[in-house]
Order: structure tokens, then sequence, then C-alpha cells
């Protein structure tokens, strides 16, 4: 039984205070894909050109993800985008966004993804993500990611998509622009009120917090030495807790509060890790012992 994850698989061109490297693997798609991959199997859904390297290809294949779904448009080139980071790295701007074959981007999954059970809907296109939950037929658990520019100008769509997800996931800033509220717990509510049952609220090093239904949990963000590159955590996040899911089997109509705990903090884990390194690096070596110690270590420094 495996995850469908959609969104952009991309090359990043990313400055932070600890060096800069012009072009690397990157891509919300990417990242989320790298980390589910470590508790459940994968299949991404994605487009990229035919600059596309193949040892970019190699890592992917190389970890459970089928890439049947990945459509190589040819003449094409893969979105690049670029971005550079505040001194605290708690900023980021963006410097260049070349849509390149993701502005046609219309994913048409293959008939062998279509009756798995679990969708991460990565962020793109309210309309796009919404197409994509109408191709499958056998969903257990459904929800994504969204970002500022849609919640501003599509904001009608971008309303009737979440109607249809089981769970959301969204940064702080976002929760406010979305609901109108300052206050994280009228923010979420609001949000709750919309369609998703379970809420994860993202706080970038501060950690997240999760709502579900009348429950909430504060999860604190892994206390790192030193931060890389945080290009990709809220998307490591994403994989993490949704990977931990599907390979739990967890089904929304079911989804108890304790399992939700535990996929937020595996969340904030393949979140911490992203950060260790420059773009996908950390994910290269990383081992699934590294991450159930990282988790064990989240539980003796939080217990009171
Ligand atoms: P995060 O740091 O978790 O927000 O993820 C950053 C990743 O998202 C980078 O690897 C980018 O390639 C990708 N990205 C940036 N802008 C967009 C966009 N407009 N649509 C889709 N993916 C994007």
């Amino acid at each position: 039984m495996s995850l469908v994850v959609v969104g952009s698989v991309a090359y990043d061109g990313v400055e932070t205070p600890h060096g800069k490297v012009d072009r690397m693997l990157g891509g919300a798609a990417t990242y989320i894909a790298l980390a589910a991959a470590y508790f459940t199997p994968v299949k991404l859904v994605a487009v990229v050109g035919d600059d596309f390297a193949p040892e970019d290809g190699a890592l992917l294949a190389s970890r459970d993800i089928d890439l049947a779904g990945l459509e190589r448009v040819a003449g094409g080139k893969t979105f690049f985008w670029a971005g550079v980071y505040s001194a605290d790295m708690n900023d980021r701007t963006t410097l260049r966004t070349d849509l390149n074959v993701f502005a046609d981007f219309d994913p048409k999954l293959p008939e062998s993804y279509r009756g798995e059970p679990y969708l991460l809907l990565g962020n793109i296109q309210p309309a796009l993500q919404r197409g994509v939950l109408s191709q499958m037929n056998q969903l257990k658990l459904a929800g994504g990611d969204t970002m500022n520019y849609w919640i501003q100008d599509f904001r009608q769509e971008l309303l009737a998509t979440i109607a249809q997800w089981d769970f959301l996931l969204i940064n702080d800033s976002e929760a406010q622009m979305l609901s109108g509220w300052r206050n994280l717990r009228r923010a979420a509510a609001a949000i709750q009120a919309m369609g998703p049952r379970t809420l994860v609220i993202k706080r970038g090093e501060y950690g997240a917090v999760l709502f579900h239904g009348d429950d909430h949990f504060i999860a604190p963000g892994y206390l790192l030495e030193e931060v890389f590159d945080p290009t990709g955590a809220g998307d490591s996040f994403a994989g993490g807790f949704i990977g931990y899911l599907a390979g739990q089997g967890v089904a929304a109509k079911d989804a108890d509060v304790a399992t939700l705990r535990r996929a937020v903090i595996y969340g904030s884990v393949m979140g911490s890790f992203c950060c260790e390194k420059f773009g996908v690096d950390r994910f290269r070596s990383l081992t699934r012992e590294e991450i159930d110690a990282r988790f064990r270590e989240f539980q003796s420094c939080t217990q009171f």
C-alpha cells in the first residue's frame, strides 16, 4: 500500500550564511518523497524537462519511490527556483522562479496509482490538487500543503479543494492568512471548519501544533547545533508525517490522537535532518536507525 505524492521536482539555487549552491536537486515533491520513503512505499507524480540529470533520477529510484508518474517533457526545462536566507535563516527571499515545464503541469495518474490509499498533495495550484484527488478511488487518508500565493489569489478554489481533505499542513503565517485570526487556536478552529479534521500548523524552528477534532498537541522543534539550509524542511516534515501514518495503515475515519502525535514528531525529526546539510544531501546517508534514535530523543527531552 503506497503513498502517492504530487508536487514540484525542481532544481534550486540556494544561499544561506553557510554557503551557496547554484543548482541542486530540489522541489517540494522531492523532499516529501525522500522523507516519506523511510516509512512507506511512495509513488511520485511530477514533471521534469530533459535536463533532469540521470543521477537525480537514480537517487529517487534508489529508494522505494515509483517514478512511473514522473513525466519527462522532451525539449523542456525543469522548474527552477532560487532563494536567499536571512542571517538568522528565519526569512527567505525568492530570487527566481522559472516555472518552465511546471507551468503546464496537469497531473495524470498512471492506472497503477489510482487505487492507492494515501495521498499527499504538495504545494501546487488548488484546482490541480483537486483534479488529482478525483483520479483516486480508494483513499483512506488524503491531504496536503498550500502557500500564501494560493490563499491570497485563489481563495475560492483553495476552499473547494481543502474541503475534501482529511488533513492540512500549513505554516503559522499562512494559517493566520487563511483564517483571518492571529490567535492560533481560533485560526485552527476556523480552518477545521473549512474541512480538514486534522490540522498541523508548522512553526519553523519552534516546532508544530497538531489539532485533531477537539484535541491539540504541541511539538517542539528539535534543537540543532547548526542549521545549514532550511530549504525543504516543511516538505520533509510533511513526508515524515504522512509517511509514518501510511506505514502504520492509518485511515482518516479511525485516526487516533496518539498515532497522530507520533506522526507529528516523525515530521519534526525529518524536518530537522533536512536542515543539517544543503538541499537533499542529508537524505543520501540518513538511516532509519538515526531517525528512530532522534524520535526517542524527542520523547526523552519532552517528558515531564
Ligand atoms: P520548503 O522550504 O519546505 O518551503 O520547500 C522548498 C522547495 O519548494 C524548494 O525545493 C523549491 O524547489 C520548491 N518550491 C519553491 N517555490 C515553489 C512553487 N511556487 N511551487 C512549487 N514548489 C516550489
